[in-house]
């Protein structure tokens, strides 16, 4: 059946500038963003593709949940126009910074407030756009432009015949599906297993002016929340488009193994239970923020607008074999999964995806393993492992406790360095060279022009984080 249809692509297809006889065929599997993307791109450089997904197009959209928030910054949203692609930064709310609060465990029932800043995104906007939303207008507009979409969900054995008769196979079945296809890379891979239970839940109630979270500061709700309660874990807050509710916030919430807040996510078993979970946690843990999470109602138009789980960052080797030997590249998710606390996920795979996409409309051998060996190398070595590394300062990794310190102390103390920190999400390349504190101490100063020791010992706890008065705001009118 895949050849047969691939044939009628090759007719089909009127975006390409090769003859039908020339004319290079792609198989992609998987229709989430970042398998679309590819699709979407292969097809528009002149390539017959037909793209394979277990589940049709409105089931994409509506039957399941997003992927995950899948927040992005400058170096993918320039990826993605690359590729001639919407990158939403018209359309979904914009994020101008990252509004970081650090709590430190509780003492004799006290819990110190130590550390508030606000970084702005130098040059840059965040969006976090809903993944079934962006997956699906890409899929239309592959569809009509002539990529062939089939709906069959591919097993190993399909896999084999599909690359068979296709001169290039994608896989981005994300962290299920193929996956095994692609062994983990023990060299790149650090954990063995994940490092917190996730809770996200997607809500509307809140806009984004300055009176929103004013109490964080002048930019209000046009800047994300991050708060890290040491001993429990991690909470962030963001402006989000949401496939049928529009602009919306979503809450992403990490909690530590064997913490509190690990067993309340547990309960979490439908959006309006993730909710109320996420303000009882406000009252107990976050009062800071608390009115502006009080406002907040879930989607009720969306039963999947929320989630739970837990992702184990993991790299795999980007390249894998068919049962017959043919040669298939992982993409996304399938060949990297990192934990979201550093929004890195959905950034690495729609990268990945143009850098993929460019290097094969050049080529002109065969995309054999070699080839596909080194894109798979250049990726890594370009992002990648960067990705991988500055998701492990967020998650706390005690490798990185020295220089995790000293970075988050110098941003509550100096604005410049603030927004260098919030901007390793964006352009993780950053944090390659920094493995130790002295490593931290020269990045601190190349940042700031300022003497490290000296802005350090400027530093002092928080003491009480400003609260919000938004309730108040609002019933006043
Ligand atoms: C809670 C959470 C928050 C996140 N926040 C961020 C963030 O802020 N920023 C960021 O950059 N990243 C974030 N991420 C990561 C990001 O969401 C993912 O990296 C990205 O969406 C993965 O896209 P994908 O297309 O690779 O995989 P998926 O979205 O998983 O798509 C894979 C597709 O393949 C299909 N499929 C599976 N098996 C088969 C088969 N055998 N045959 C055919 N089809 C198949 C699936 O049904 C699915 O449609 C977050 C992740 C989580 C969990």
């Amino acid at each position: 059946m895949g050849r047969n249809i691939i044939g009628m692509t090759t007719q089909q297809n009127t975006s390409t500038h090769q003859s039908p006889k020339q004319q290079r065929s792609a198989a992609v599997v998987g229709a989430g963003q970042t398998g679309v993307t590819a699709a979407l791109g292969l097809l528009d450089n002149g390539f017959a593709v037909t793209l394979y997904s277990d589940r049709d197009q409105r089931g994409l959209r509506d039957d399941v949940p997003a992927t995950g928030t899948a927040l992005e910054f400058g170096e993918t949203q320039q990826a993605e126009a690359a590729l001639g692609l919407d990158t939403y930064t018209g359309r979904a709310p914009r994020h101008t910074g990252l509004s970081v609060r650090i709590a430190g465990p509780a003492e004799d029932g006290e819990r110190p407030e130590l550390i508030a800043f606000d970084g702005d995104f130098a040059g840059y906007v965040g969006v976090a756009v809903d993944t079934r939303l962006k997956a699906d207008e890409r899929l239309a507009t592959f569809q009509k432009r002539g990529g062939v979409f089939i709906v069959e969900e591919v097993t190993p054995q399909a896999l084999d015949t599909i690359a068979e008769a296709h001169d290039l196979t994608l896989v981005a079945t994300g962290k299920g599906g193929l996956v095994d296809l692609f062994p983990i890379d023990e060299s790149r891979t650090v954990y063995d297993r994940p490092q917190r239970t996730l809770l996200t839940v997607t809500t509307r109630g809140l806009g984004y002016g300055p009176e929103v979270f004013a109490h964080r500061g002048p930019a209000g709700g046009a800047h994300s929340l991050f708060s890290i309660v040491a001993d429990q874990g991690e909470v962030w807050w963001g402006p989000y488009l949401h496939k049928d509710a529009g602009p919306t916030w979503a809450f992403l919430g990490w909690a530590r193994p064997g913490s509190d807040w690990e067993k309340r996510f547990n309960t979490a078993d439908s959006a309006e239970s993730a909710l109320a979970v996420v303000k009882d946690l406000y009252r107990d843990y976050l009062d800071w923020d608390l009115p502006e999470v009080l406002a907040t109602e879930t989607i009720s138009e969306d039963p999947h607008s929320w989630l739970k789980g837990a992702v184990r960052p993991v790299i795999r080797a980007g390249v894998g074999h068919t049962s017959g030997g043919h040669v298939v590249a992982a993409l996304g998710d399938t060949a990297i999964t990192h934990d979201p606390v550093a929004g890195q996920g959905a950034q690495g795979g729609l990268i990945q995806a143009q850098r993929l996409v460019a290097a094969a409309a050049t080529h002109r051998g065969p995309f054999d393993e070699e080839w596909l060996t080194r894109q798979y190398a250049e990726f890594l070595a370009a992002r990648g492992e960067d990705a991988a590394k500055v998701t492990r300062l967020f998650l706390s990794d005690p490798e990185f406790a020295d220089v995790g310190g000293q970075f988050f102390a110098t941003a509550a103390v100096d604005p410049a360095f603030a927004s260098a920190l919030v901007g390793l999400l964006h352009r993780p390349q950053s944090f390659r060279s920094v493995d130790t504190a002295e490593d931290a101490a020269r990045y601190v100063a190349e940042v700031t022009g300022a003497d490290p020791a000296e802005l350090l010992g400027r530093f002092a706890p928080a003491g009480r984080f400003s609260r919000s008065d938004y309730r108040q705001l609002v019933a006043a009118g």
